[in-house]
């Protein structure tokens, strides 16, 4: 995509939008089916994804504009069912765009698998055999999956903790091998899952203990992505609000998400607003990353804001933020669901690692939107605009109906579907 700046996008028809994005993509004809194809993801695939399959449930799938990182454009498709996260996304972006764009990093795609080791005689000379053995313990997870060192990837290191040591723990002592394995592209929950359970009997041979649990940990916290925009205020001025005004309220709102829990779990739900979307859509595993963030925000002993706000030397707003995110260009469902398959290539990423990065930053635009507009005008302004719609279908309106239903409804500030319904009943007359 040559430029993720497409103005009127929002108001034309779907079918122009998809037209457009056929012709920008250079999608092929089979693409394009599938985007124009009203069961985009057959039966028989659906059935041999899960067990138990009576049918497809689709979402809305939306294109996040705007978006420059690193001096790159990417059109982000986004799989969701909430109104305004889209078009918040954009505008932020937008803004962001205006002030040089998102600058990104992340490092290698270091994913963590666990193993649990009970009823060692002696757990401090379990932890010191392990560790001994620590070079061949790696080589021998690598032999258990060989292609992924042909990859440039495979297991580097392995640290051994013991829990429940202070005599009285109401748990029982145990000792947790962490293998730290490089999945190149791949999420690698099954790759780090086969390693771990391959190594489980050498382990057992070593420590004399018993092991049990052998599986990947979904806080990889050697997987991380980062995201940074700095934004001169009057880049900010919203209505009445002037830029200052609008750096300070988010600034003050982040300090609040900061310092309270409670607070900080609805800021970060919005930031995941703008993840799970992209997540969801490139066809990886959302509750894997949900529970990773969560456990980062939490990770000094309180759970705490996942971005951090501040102003720098030149008054600018700075937002920044940092996740584990384990994603993947291969593995799961990602090559079978068309769609998915569809999103990789709207979204232009070469890597794993490019992907998180770009999920990072619409994480952080996301978040700015929210802040923004709670600092501001409050968030049901712009929401229930667009709700409206949804109020509307959800009482029955179809067609033209849609939205003549939901400009009542905002005009006689009641968006409502008790009042939609009676609008309906009204039009129907
Ligand atoms: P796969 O088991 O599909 O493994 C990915 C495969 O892709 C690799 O085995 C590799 O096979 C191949 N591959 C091709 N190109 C590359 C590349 N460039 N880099 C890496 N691998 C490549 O998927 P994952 O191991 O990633 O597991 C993800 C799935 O596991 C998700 O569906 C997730 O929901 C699920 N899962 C999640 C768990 C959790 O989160 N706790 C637990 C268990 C499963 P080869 O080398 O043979 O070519």
């Amino acid at each position: 995509m040559e430029t993720s700046r497409i103005p009127g996008f929002y108001n034309m028809t779907v079918e122009e939008r998809r037209r457009l994005l056929t012709k920008m993509e250079n999608l092929t004809d089979k693409d394009a089916g599938y985007l124009f194809s009203k069961e985009p993801l057959a039966m028989d695939t659906a059935d041999n994804m899960i067990e138990n399959v009576i049918g497809t449930f689709q979402l809305p799938l939306g294109l996040g504009l705007n978006f420059l990182m690193n001096g790159k454009d990417y059109c982000i498709p986004m799989a969701i069912e909430e109104p305004s996260v889209v078009a918040s996304a954009s505008h932020i972006a937008k803004i962001v765009r205006n002030a040089g764009g998102f600058t990104t990093d992340a490092t290698n795609r270091v994913m963590t698998g666990q193993i649990q080791v009970v009823g060692c005689p002696d757990f401090n000379e379990a932890k010191e055999a392990l560790l001994k053995q620590k070079k061949s313990l790696i080589e021998a997870a690598n032999n258990a999956y060989p292609s992924l060192m042909n990859r440039g990837g495979g297991a580097e290191d392995l640290e051994v903790r013991i829990l429940n040591e202070e005599s009285g723990s109401k748990y029982s002592q145990m000792l947790i091998v962490h293998l730290y394995v490089n999945t190149c592209d791949a999420m690698g929950a099954n790759i780090i899952n086969t390693m771990a359970e391959s190594l489980a009997p050498v382990v057992e041979g070593l420590t004399n203990g018993k092991v049990y649990l052998r599986i990947l940990s979904n806080y990889p916290e050697r997987c991380l992505a980062r995201a940074r925009c700095v934004i001169p205020p009057d880049l900010l001025k919203t209505g009445d609000f002037t830029g200052e005004e609008v750096r300070d309220g988010v600034i003050h709102a982040y300090e609040f998400a900061a310092s309270d829990p409670y607070r900080a779990v609805t800021h970060n739900k919005g930031i995941m607003n703008g993840i799970d979307p992209v997540v969801i859509a490139t066809g990886n595993d959302w509750r894997a990353v949900e529970a990773g963030a969560h456990a980062h925000a939490a990770r000094d002993g309180v759970y705490t804001s996942m971005t951090v706000w501040s102003k720098d030397e030149h008054g600018s707003l700075v937002g920044e933020l940092e996740l584990p995110m384990s994603v993947g260009m291969v593995g799961g469902s990602i090559r079978v669901h068309p769609i998915a398959k569809l999103a990789h290539k709207i979204l232009n990423v070469d890597s794993a690692r490019e992907l998180a990065q770009v999920i990072v930053a619409v994480g952080l635009a996301q978040n700015l939107g929210a802040l923004k507009a709670l600092a501001t005008d409050g968030i049901q302004k712009g929401h229930m605009a667009l709700h409206s719609r949804s109020v509307a279908i959800a009482a029955g309106a179809t067609g033209e109906m849609i939205d003549m239903i939901s400009e009542r409804l905002i005009e006689e500030k009641e968006i409502r579907v008790g009042k939609a319904k009676e609008l309906v009943e009204e039009y129907k007359k």
